[in-house]
Order: C-alpha cells, then sequence, then structure tokens
C-alpha cells in the first residue's frame, strides 16, 4: 500500500474492526479480562503505569523515527522532553492510576532518561526509514470484521522490507520469544496481505531494568504461520460469539488486571 493514502489509526478504530490486541487477550492472557474490556466495556478499576508508560515512550521514538525520515535526529534531551509530555499528557488522562510502591512521577522520567539513552545507543534506522506510524486494514477470511493496526515503523534492511516494533519490557527477552509472538505474525500478515511479500520483522526490547539495554529480536512468518493464524481468529470468533469467556486464573496478568474486582464475582454472573 505504498504510496496510498490511509487512514490513520485513530480514524479505523472508530469502526467496527478486530485488532492484535483483541485476538492477543482472547487467545492468549484472558478470555474474561477480553469479555470486560472488549463486550462488557466496563469501567477500568485501576490502570498500571506500566500502560501509559508505553504510550509516552512510544511518541518519543516516534517522534525521533520522524526526525530520522527527514534527514534529522533528535538530541537526548529532546527526547526526554518528548516522553515527559507525553507521559504527562497520558497520566492526567488515564482513571484510577497505580504506581508500583517506591515510583513516582519524577522516578518514571529518571527510569525512562536512562531507557531512552539505551534506545538511541542501539538506533540504526537515520537512512532507512520507509514509514512511520503506519495504520492498516485487512480482511481476514471468516471473520466478520476487518483487522487493523499500525506499523511503528517499517524500514528498509538489505534487500527486505522490515516492520519495526518497540517494546518495553521488564526483563530481557528469552531466546526464541520473538518467533512466537502473536503480532509478529499478525502484523506480517497484514503487510503481506497488503504488498504480496512477507516481511522481516523486529521486535527492539528496551528493558525496564536498574541499568536499561536495548535488543533487537528478528523474526519471520511464512504460509503456515498465516494459514494457522486465520483458522485461530475465526475459533476465537466462534467462540466469542457463542458466549465463552472463562477466567485465567494463573494468568501472569492478574496482578494489574483492570477488572481485577468484578472478576471476583464471575462465577455468579448469569452466562447464557
Ligand atoms: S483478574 Fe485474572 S482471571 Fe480475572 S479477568 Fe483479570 S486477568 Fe482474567
Amino acid at each position: 500500500m505504498e504510496g496510498c493514502v490511509m487512514a490513520t489509526i485513530d480514524e479505523l478504530r472508530k469502526e467496527p474492526h478486530w485488532s492484535y490486541s483483541a485476538l492477543n487477550t482472547y487467545l492468549n492472557i484472558c478470555q474474561a479480562q477480553y469479555f470486560y474490556r472488549y463486550v462488557e466495556q466496563a469501567e477500568v478499576e485501576r490502570t498500571s503505569v506500566c500502560f501509559p508508560f508505553g504510550k509516552a515512550f512510544h511518541a518519543a521514538l516516534t517522534a525521533q523515527a520522524w526526525e530520522c525520515m527527514m534527514g534529522n535526529s533528535l538530541r537526548q534531551d529532546e527526547l526526554v522532553e518528548r516522553f515527559s509530555e507525553a507521559f504527562r499528557i497520558e497520566a492526567e488522562a488515564t482513571p484510577n492510576l497505580i504506581y508500583k510502591e517506591g515510583e513516582n512521577f519524577d522516578t518514571i522520567i529518571d527510569l525512562a532518561t536512562k531507557m531512552l539513552d539505551a534506545a538511541l545507543a542501539n538506533w540504526t534506522d537515520y537512512y532507512t526509514i520507509k514509514g512511520v506510524a503506519q495504520a492498516f486494514k485487512v480482511d481476514v477470511p471468516g471473520l466478520d470484521k476487518p483487522l487493523i493496526g499500525e506499523y511503528d515503523l517499517i524500514v528498509q534492511d538489505g534487500r527486505d522490507v522490515c516492520i519495526v516494533d518497540w517494546k518495553t519490557s521488564a526483563s530481557r527477552w528469552s531466546a526464541g520469544k520473538a518467533d512466537r509472538d502473536l503480532q509478529a505474525t499478525v502484523f506480517s500478515y497484514a503487510y503481506e496481505k497488503q504488498n504480496g511479500t512477507a516481511p522481516l520483522f523486529r521486535f527492539d526490547v528496551i528493558t525496564k531494568t536498574k541499568n536499561p539495554g536495548c535488543e533487537s529480536h528478528y523474526t519471520s512468518r511464512g504460509f503456515h504461520d498465516f494459514r494457522r493464524f486465520e483458522a485461530l481468529a475465526n475459533r476465537a470468533q466462534d467462540a466469542i460469539n457463542k458466549g465463552v469467556f472463562l477466567p485465567n486464573e494463573t494468568s501472569y496478568a492478574c496482578s494489574e488486571c483492570p477488572y481485577r474486582d468484578r472478576c471476583r464475582q464471575w462465577h455468579l454472573k448469569k452466562w447464557r
């Protein structure tokens, strides 16, 4: 779809759609959480600071990518300024924001500064950027709504086109994690649908550790990954339409779940 004027992700979100986030929540995190967020659209009880942090970090790196695309680059202090401004706006707009013990606005800015240093030290995308924050919308056979999403960055990597996704993570990614990740599958699937060829995929993972680091994890997807994704998405849609929403009570997501109190009453609800 290079060369076409695409809608923004905010415009695409206004119409009924499937997203990687929704499918991943249902398939890999917790069906009950999916129900509260996407079906019931229940009020959020609490929001971990991780969410506005991640959004603000993306905003800072997106600003850097736009600058690089125009032949410039942001200084470290400018990058921190972009983060601080975005985090302040996100934090103010987030209801029931919860900081971890010992964290506050200032410690978040300190941590982000170190992480942005790590991201800049690893940054190689100065002359290769083909697209920034590019939204997509594709049809998946059998799904009743289109699949939408947004590529953080598209770069030329040698002879390949490579989709880049920035991740902030509490710890380093293990070997093989990128090869199993559903987002790489969904985004490569969409790119292949739009362009007729599967891209390379790169996760740039910046750790939120005491001494943050940034590592690039490459992966790719092919025919069988795409057919398996179509089958999974269709089976998820069937189960959702039938009202199957089981809690995943050993999920890592329980500790920061925005619907924890509601979930305690899950077994008392009348399910059809
Ligand atoms: S508390 Fe755990 S089981 Fe309950 S909805 Fe949230 S993630 Fe799912």
